[in-house]
């Protein structure tokens, strides 16, 4: 991989900018830039409504992006439906399901807020219950635990693949096989593996996986989520109009059998085709390649951290059962306090605060405040690792 190559894809980072919150959201290559530019300069049009040339190259350019998205994700494009963000997809899941009072879902303490709130409701609405299951303060959990958990009354258990907070990786394929086998389905939350590994979905084995395009490469705006197949008819879209049906009469109406069932309205036309473009990127480099590199600044970022005495890391500190979310605090001083020094003194843009999951941080790591969190991907580099250590070092 040619790091000094690839970032001049970035232009961003001409900027001087030593980017390390791209759990939050990744910088934007050219490409991606160039491809939403195209569809406003070249063929701005709404799609699947026009029979007119520009109409019929935008939706066409729309169509073709699901389909490398589906081809990323090994699926189907019919399984692939574009949404704004992650939160839209596992809130279209929550519900689109039917529910009836009693069922169980299953969720953890380690949840974005994303992929928490939603169940909750389905409690208060739908008397749901709802079971969370504990993690280590590492974000490790014991499968036997989802054993104990799932029984004849689950329906759904819905858990992240890499936790925002700790970076680690979740076992949710043999999650999934266990509420398989009480006929129950598996949710993944997908926004912070996506970006970092190759993902075949049908070898995860999950019925959903929502994740954020915006955080790998793709356009604001942007989000995937996959409903499997012979799972599309049981989730009812929550938004109808235009766009999603087969046919509408006087009284009554028929969805569309793809993804449009789920699309109504005008979608994000320049954002989707943009996140096409943002697969495209990232399928030419190599996802295996990304993980790689990705792990190697991990272990650089760890290894620099634990050299300063007063600098306590959170999360398991083995690079090869986490991506590169690397959590932290410097005693005596805020989260914010150090996020706000590293960009004041060296241009070093971190998260600091609660990171969207509250009930894990106050209640299993204890951390009411929060943590610094300092988040890499494939443009950084090893020189930036050595910044960001030096001037933590100066800050301590
Ligand atoms: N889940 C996880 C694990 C996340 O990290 C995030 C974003 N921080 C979300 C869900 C929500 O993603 P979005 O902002 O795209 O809705």
């Amino acid at each position: 991989m040619d790091i000094e190559k690839i970032r001049e894809d970035f232009k961003i980072l001409q900027k001087d900018v030593i980017y390390l919150d791209n759990a939050a959201t990744s910088l934007t290559p050219d490409p991606v830039v160039k491809a939403v530019e195209s569809y406003y300069f070249d063929y701005n049009a709404n799609i699947e409504r026009g029979v007119y040339t520009f109409s019929q190259e935008a939706s066409k350019a729309y169509e073709v992006a699901h389909s490398k998205v589906a081809q990323f994700f090994g699926v189907d494009e019919k399984e692939i439906i574009f949404t704004k963000n992650c939160t839209y997809g596992i809130n279209l899941v929550a519900s689109g399901l039917k529910w009836d009072k009693g069922d169980r879902v299953i969720t953890t303490l380690l949840e974005h807020h994303a992929n928490y709130l939603p169940w909750l409701r389905l409690a208060e609405k739908h008397g749901v219950e709802v079971i969370r299951i504990s993690p280590t303060k590492e974000g490790f959990f014991e499968l036997k635990d989802f054993e104990k958990a799932v029984n004849r009354k689950t329906k759904l258990v819905a858990v992240t693949h890499v936790s925002n907070c700790t970076g680690t990786i979740v076992p949710v394929k043999e999650i999934g096989e266990i509420v398989h086998r009480e006929n129950g389905l598996l949710l993944v939350d997908g926004a912070q593996s996506a970006p970092h590994f190759g993902i075949n979905l049908r070898e995860l084995g999950c019925d959903f996986f929502s994740c954020s395009g915006h955080k790998m490469l793709g356009p604001t705006g942007t989000g995937i989520l996959y409903i499997k197949e012979d799972l599309r008819e049981r989730v009812e879209p929550f938004e109808l109009g235009g766009g999603m049906i087969k046919d509408v009469d006087m009284d009554d109406f028929s969805l569309a059998e793809g993804w449009e069932r789920f699309e109504a309205g005008t979608p994000n036309i320049a954002g989707g085709i943009g996140l096409g473009a943002a697969v495209d990127y990232l399928s030419n480099i190599g996802m295996s390649k990304i993980e790689a590199y990705d792990r190697k600044l991990t272990t650089k970022m760890l290894d620099g951290l634990k050299s300063i005495k007063k600098v306590t890391i959170f999360g398991s500190q083995d690079p090869r059962k986490k991506t590169g979310v690397i959590p932290f605090k410097v005693s005596n001083m805020s989260p914010h306090k150090v996020a706000f020094t590293l960009d004041e003194l060296a241009n070093i843009a971190i998260r600091s605060g609660l990171h969207c999951c509250h009930p894990f941080l106050k209640y299993v790591l204890n951390e009411p405040f929060g943590t610094a969190r300092a988040s890499l991907y494939f443009y950084n580099t090893e020189e930036e690792v050595d910044t960001f250590i030096e001037t933590l070092k100066m800050i301590v």
